[in-house]
């Protein structure tokens, strides 16, 4: 079946996003209402081919106007259509149409206006009626929400919304007056998450899979370790069943690495096998701090399948707590295999788990040495008729240490839960030496 590739359906209908505020320019306020538009269009298969931002200034409104309408189908522009001087939308629009008539009064948007202040028992003030103005030929959108209404005008190929700026105006009229004239395309979305390798070599795997040319469309994403496949697919091939093959497709081809899907987590992951087998997991955790143990308890329900973590970070906490022999840590240091292990087995003993994994390690900046350097961390991990350690060096300041240590803990968790050889994996930053 030829579905046509995303490229062609993205150059069916080309849309512009155009946000007016000096707000926004001078970065007083994050500019939420492209990023929710964004999304809306996506959702409905409409494809953003431009962000554009500018000052509450009329020359520069009406240029946006004019060079935005030439190039899309589709604009929406939000902010600059409220009652004060800096609100320039209007003016700006009627400049871009040509229209060389001055703004006049809309009667149904007047009547509107008049009502929102009576049922509120508050006075229309004079600069407030300017809001029930348009340029001939425009046609203003009601707001149910605020005083401000909305404007729709065509210049040229290019239909234009005007929405008001406050994003709890904006989205309800998106929905009642921008939504329903959209071209009816589907878009369907998914993702695929990976820990363990980098994105280079992830994609590499993924090879031709990832060709522009291609719907569903597959791309990649880093994030905080994890490196995940966005899916895309438009139209015909945005069906269930094609989204279920490319991310079958995916999690076979990053085999062990991909852990979940869309929301999922790495705890979560972890947590799915424990509660299939009905078993349970500990933490003794060093330089992460109890890190590890925040990330499982961020998950919900995480009670079923974690017992508890023992922040063991001096010497004395490891013996006291963990029962590490004092010689491990004479002969080896703290930081250091046999410690590692002797910590994981403690804590499952203490916990009363079947699952351990202990992480031992230097998170920097300072207590590095020769060798032993900032980075260097050991995760131990042992459950039922299984024990190891591995040795990492990993890369970044203290907190991103810390971070790939605790997701790194997860996941040795899970491969050695799916098995030997999934566990025998190597991972990114694994040390050998
Ligand atoms: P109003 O009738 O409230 O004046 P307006 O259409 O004139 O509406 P603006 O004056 O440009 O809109 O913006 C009003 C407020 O809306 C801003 O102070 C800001 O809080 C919010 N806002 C405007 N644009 C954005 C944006 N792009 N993203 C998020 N919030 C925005
Ligand atoms: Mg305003």
């Amino acid at each position: 079946m030829d579905c046509g590739s995303i490229a062609q359906a993205q150059h069916g209908v080309s849309a512009a996003i155009l946000s007016v505020g000096d707000e926004l320019m001078l970065g007083q306020t994050q500019d939420t209402n492209a990023k929710w538009l964004a999304s809306q269009f996506t959702l409905r298969g409409v494809v953003v081919r431009e962000f554009r931002t500018v000052h509450d200034d009329l020359a520069d409104i009406e240029s946006m106007f004019r060079e935005l309408s030439a190039r899309h189908d589709i604009l929406v522009i939000t902010g600059g259509l409220g009652p004060t001087d800096d609100d320039l939308t209007r003016e700006a629009l009627r400049r871009a149409m040509d229209v060389v008539e001055p703004l006049e009064v809309d009667e149904q948007a007047l009547a509107d206006l008049d009502r929102w202040f009576k049922d509120r028992g508050r006075p229309m003030t004079a600069n407030n009626k300017l809001q029930a103005l348009r340029p001939k030929g425009a046609r203003c959108l009601k707001n149910s929400w605020g005083t401000a209404p909305g404007l729709h005008a065509s210049i040229g190929r290019a239909r234009i919304w005007c929405l008001p700026g406050p994003p709890r105006e904006m989205e309800p009229m998106f929905e009642t007056e921008v939504a329903p004239h959209l071209p009816r395309a589907v878009m369907a979305t998914a993702a695929v998450h990976s820990f363990g390798q980098g994105e280079s070599f992830l994609a590499e795997i993924l090879g031709a899979r990832m060709s522009r040319q291609r719907n569903p469309l597959i791309g990649t994403t880093a994030s905080g370790s994890i490196v995940s496949a966005r899916i895309r697919a438009v139209n015909e091939a945005a069906t269930d069943a094609a989204m279920e093959s490319a991310m079958q497709e995916v999690e076979q081809l990053w085999a062990p690495y991909a852990f979940g899907r869309d929301q999922e987590t790495l705890a979560g992951a972890l947590g799915k096998l424990l509660i299939l087998r009905g078993e349970r997991v500990s933490l003794a955790e060093s330089c992460t701090g109890g890190l590890t143990a925040s990330f499982i308890t961020t998950q919900s329900g995480s009670s079923a399948w974690f017992a508890g973590a023992a922040v063991t970070y001096a010497n004395g906490a490891k013996i006291d707590v963990l029962q590490v022999p004092n010689e491990l840590l004479v002969a080896h240091g703290a930081v250091s295999a046999p410690v590692a292990l002797a910590m994981a087995r403690g804590c499952a003993a203490l916990l009363k788990t079947q699952w351990s994994a202990s992480i031992t390690g230097i998170a920097g900046p300072s207590g590095g040495s020769e060798t032993k350097p900032v980075g260097e961390v050991f995760i131990g991990i042992c459950g039922p008729r299984f024990e190891a350690v591995k040795k990492f060096h990993f890369p970044g300041e203290r907190a991103a240490v810390r971070d790939r240590a605790a997701k790194t803990a997860l996941a040795l968790l899970r491969l050695a839960l799916l098995g030997e050889k999934e566990f025998a994996a190597p991972i990114i930053w694994e040390s050998h030496k």
